[in-house]
Order: structure tokens, then C-alpha cells, then sequence
């Protein structure tokens, strides 16, 4: 009886959805709403499009004029030898990428070595097969297209320099290419592209990452897990699994020069489980050193794709540090962002020495898996050394300003300045009076020190290669 009346419950609700449809006002919103979509294809986005094609055609122009020699030098090297490559553009229609043929002996050598070999890309731009930004030109075949968020992404030109590329060379490229083209493509625009191709001056410094680099590195005389973003989470999951209490340090430019002066602290750097590589400074210090860092492992992007991964396992938290309050605020933003998440304890980080014990115990008794303390270095990590024990926690880390973050108590550097490796510039205009010592001395300090790591190490392999008699 009760199916029968859901059956006619739901007949009556699909006849009047038919009639709304096709009665006189329904037709009425139909065509009001077609209407409103053209108006808004041709006031909006054909004028979008029409501003990016322009700048596309107008810098593609400047540029073969300005470089006409190099592209004579190239087309000379090459044995005039043009190489098309079957590429997908817009809409999925297929064009030729332009590039010089690869020559042989010495001629190849010079084409290779003045990046030569990719300039007659800009008659495609020109022609308008592809764009100066936009998604990476994919191979046919590459990804789906039949995937709705993959021909999403063909909705605009295959571009010279795409967000992904950006990212990738700043080592902040998490999550997937495909995730962030079709970011691009959502907020796509002139000013977009005029940012992008801006950040691809210090990219083009940065350069490329290498996935294959290898797991464990040393940078003045800090041992460094070398991980990606993902392959952190797994860790600290699988660490809350086991059996041993772990220390995780997040080691920047500024705890390595805290370190070079403060011999406790590289000790504990030394003695902990795993330093994680955080902030581009790590990136340029493995660059010079050719010890390559995956990725830009920080405790601040680390935070919400681990609340993510805290929440699918089941596992709890507690939040140690900061002013008084502030952890409370950053509960908040656990339990409205990832409310599977269970924060199971909290205490700001200016307690008394005699509070500490009543502090553990609180710790203990709550049960958590996962420990944050955001006492800024060193101070957190040496506590965490002297009282991982106690806590009776799987994985303790020191998070710095985290909670500062995520608490709403100050603002994150925008993503583009991330993009471009100058997060640290952010936090030197919202605090100069306590970072100008950090950043503006302290970076080129850190610099000069690798830079001098790096000479040393030369100096003594040539010495021991004297030594043996030469290779
Ligand atoms: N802090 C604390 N107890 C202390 C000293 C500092 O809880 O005794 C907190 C402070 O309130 C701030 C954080 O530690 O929230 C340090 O932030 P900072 O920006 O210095 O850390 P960074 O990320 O630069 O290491």
C-alpha cells in the first residue's frame, strides 16, 4: 500500500516537472535562461578570450622579431630542418608542434645547449594552435578525453607556460597536473596569464625538480628525508600505526642557520626520525648542491591534506602551542573543514615549568596518536626530544606559526607569491621588526654557507682524486 502511494507520490511530481516545463512560463524561463547564457558568452567570455588571444598574438609577434637571429642561428644548426609533433589543442583538434629537427655531432650539441631547439613553438602561438598560458599541449591519447573534467580542460589553447609548470618549479606542485589545469581553466583571463608568465621569470631560476632524487640527503650537515607531500602523509600514517614514538622536524633556511650556531638543536635535528625539507630556500640549497628536493614538505600546507587523512583513519590530535586561544580557534577550523578529524586535547604553548607535568598528563590521558607543537624552532623540537616519551604519542611534530595560520590570527601569503618561492617576503612586511634578522639577512647567510658547502666538497674530491692519481 505505502509502494503504491510512493509510486503515484512520485508520477504526480514527474507530470508537474513536465508541465513546468513545457507550459507557457516554463518555455518562458527556458528561453530567458538561453538568453541570459549568450548574453553572458558574449559580454564576458568572448571579451576574455579575445583579450588573451590579442596579447598572444601581439607578444608571439614582438618576440619573432626580437629573436629573428636566434631563429636563424637555429634553423642554420638544424640543417633547416623543421620537426612537427602531432599535439592536441582546443577542443581536442589535433595540430603540429613546431621544433627544430635534432642535428647531429656538434651542431646538435650548440642547439641543445643554447635551449634552441623549442623557439618556432611561437608560430604556433601565432597561428593561434596554442597560447602563451594554458594547460600543458598533451599527446593524443594522453589523457581521457572522454572524462568530463579532462575535456574540461581543452576548453582553452595548450599553452608555452602552464600554472602546473609554475608550480612544479617552485616545488609546490601537490595534488594533480589535471586538478590544477583545470583550475587555470575556471579562472582563466588576461591578468592570469600576464601573472603566470611573470612567475615564470623566477621558475625558469628555480628549475626543474627530479622526481627520482634520491630518499635521503644531507644539507650542512642536516639529514633531510626527501619526500613528496603524499609520500610524508603515508609516513606519518603508517608511524601512527607503529610501535615507537617518532619525531618530525620541518627544517627551513632559518632552522638550518639556528642550527649552524646551536649545537643542542642540530643534534636533535640529527637525532629525530625525519627532517622534512620545507620552503624554497631548501629547494635552491639542494639545487647547488645537486641533491635535488622533491617537494616543498611544510608543516602549513602539510596540515589540512593530514586532517584529511587523520579523519578517513579514524585518528585523533592534540594541539600544543601558541597564545592563549588560539589552538581553541584552530579546533574550530578543524571540526568546520574536516569534522571527522577529532581534535582530543588542546593547551597554549605559555604555560609555567610546574604546569608542565599536569600538561603531559592531560596529553596522556587523551589518548591522541598525533602530536603539533607550535613553539617556533628550536624551542619545539627540543621539547619534543626531552618529552616524546611522556606523551605517550605515536608522532610528535613542530609545526612553528601553524596555528597562527589556520586560526585566522594571521593571513597566509597569497598563492601566487607562493608560486613565485616568496612566502618568506609575506612574512617579513607582517613582522619586519622580528624578521628582518630572518629573512633579509639570514637567507643570503644560508646561501652563502651551501654556496661554500658546495666549494669545500669540491675542493676536497678534487684533493682525494689527486690523491688516487687522477680519475
Ligand atoms: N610560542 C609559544 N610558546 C613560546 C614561544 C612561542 O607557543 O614559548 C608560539 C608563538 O605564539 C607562535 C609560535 O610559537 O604561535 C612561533 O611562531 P613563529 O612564527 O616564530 O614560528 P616559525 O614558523 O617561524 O618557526
Amino acid at each position: 500500500m505505502a509502494e503504491e502511494t510512493r509510486q503515484d507520490q512520485s508520477r504526480t511530481e514527474e507530470i508537474e516537472a513536465l508541465y513546468r516545463r513545457y507550459s507557457r512560463a516554463g518555455q518562458l524561463r527556458q528561453r530567458l535562461r538561453r538568453a541570459l547564457r549568450s548574453t553572458l558568452w558574449l559580454l564576458v567570455i568572448q571579451p576574455i578570450a579575445a583579450a588573451k588571444r590579442l596579447f598572444d598574438i601581439a607578444l608571439s609577434f614582438c618576440l619573432l622579431i626580437v629573436l629573428s637571429p636566434l631563429l636563424a642561428l637555429g634553423a642554420l644548426l638544424s640543417g633547416m630542418q623543421l620537426q612537427r609533433e602531432t599535439r592536441l589543442g582546443q577542443w581536442c583538434k589535433t595540430y603540429n608542434r613546431y621544433s627544430f629537427a635534432p642535428a647531429a655531432g656538434l651542431r646538435g650539441k650548440i642547439l641543445n645547449w643554447l635551449h634552441l631547439r623549442n623557439l618556432p613553438v611561437l608560430f604556433n602561438v601565432l597561428k593561434g594552435d596554442m597560447a602563451f598560458v594554458g594547460p600543458r599541449a598533451v599527446l593524443p591519447g594522453e589523457l581521457d578525453p572522454r572524462e568530463y573534467a579532462a575535456r574540461r580542460r581543452y576548453n582553452v589553447r595548450p599553452g608555452i607556460l602552464s600554472l602546473w609548470w609554475i608550480r612544479r618549479r617552485a616545488n609546490i606542485d601537490y595534488g594533480s597536473e589535471l586538478d590544477t589545469d583545470l583550475e587555470y581553466v575556471d579562472s582563466h583571463g588576461l591578468m592570469q596569464d600576464i601573472g603566470i608568465s611573470l612567475r615564470a621569470i623566477p621558475a625558469i631560476l628555480y628549475g626543474q625538480g627530479v622526481p627520482s632524487a634520491p630518499d635521503k640527503i644531507t644539507i650542512l650537515g642536516i639529514p633531510l628525508t626527501n619526500l613528496t607531500m603524499d609520500e610524508a602523509i603515508e609516513t606519518i600514517l603508517e608511524r601512527l600505526d607503529g610501535d615507537r614514538p617518532t619525531q618530525i622536524c620541518f627544517v627551513n633556511a632559518d632552522c638550518a642557520n639556528i642550527a649552524y650556531r646551536n649545537p643542542a638543536y642540530l643534534d636533535v635535528l640529527r637525532s629525530a626520525d625525519y627532517c622534512f625539507a620545507d620552503g624554497i630556500g631548501l629547494k635552491l640549497a639542494g639545487k647547488l648542491l645537486a641533491q635535488e628536493i622533491r617537494q616543498n614538505v611544510n608543516g602549513t600546507d602539510l596540515f589540512p591534506r593530514l586532517c584529511e587523512a587523520l579523519a578517513a583513519a579514524g585518528k585523533g590530535l592534540f594541539l600544543l602551542g601558541a597564545k592563549p586561544g588560539v589552538a581553541e580557534d584552530v579546533a574550530k577550523w578543524i571540526e568546520q573543514n574536516h569534522p571527522g578529524t577529532a581534535v582530543l586535547g588542546l593547551q597554549h604553548g605559555y604555560f609555567q615549568p610546574e604546569e608542565e607535568s599536569s600538561v603531559l598528563e592531560r596529553m596522556r590521558a587523551s589518548g591522541a596518536g598525533l602530536l603539533l607543537v607550535a613553539f617556533g624552532a628550536p624551542k619545539q623540537d627540543l621539547w619534543i626530544h626531552q618529552h616524546l616519551q611522556e606523551t605517550n604519542t605515536k608522532v610528535a611534530m613542530g609545526v612553528g606559526g601553524l596555528f597562527d595560520f589556520y586560526s585566522g590570527r594571521m593571513p597566509r601569503a597569497p598563492q601566487w607569491l607562493r608560486e613565485m618561492g616568496m612566502e618568506w617576503l609575506y612574512r617579513l612586511i607582517q613582522e619586519p621588526g622580528r624578521m628582518w634578522k630572518r629573512y633579509l639577512v639570514g637567507n643570503f647567510v644560508f646561501l652563502f654557507r651551501v654556496v661554500w658547502e658546495r666549494m669545500s666538497s669540491r675542493k676536497s674530491l678534487n684533493h682525494d682524486v689527486e690523491r688516487a692519481g687522477g680519475f
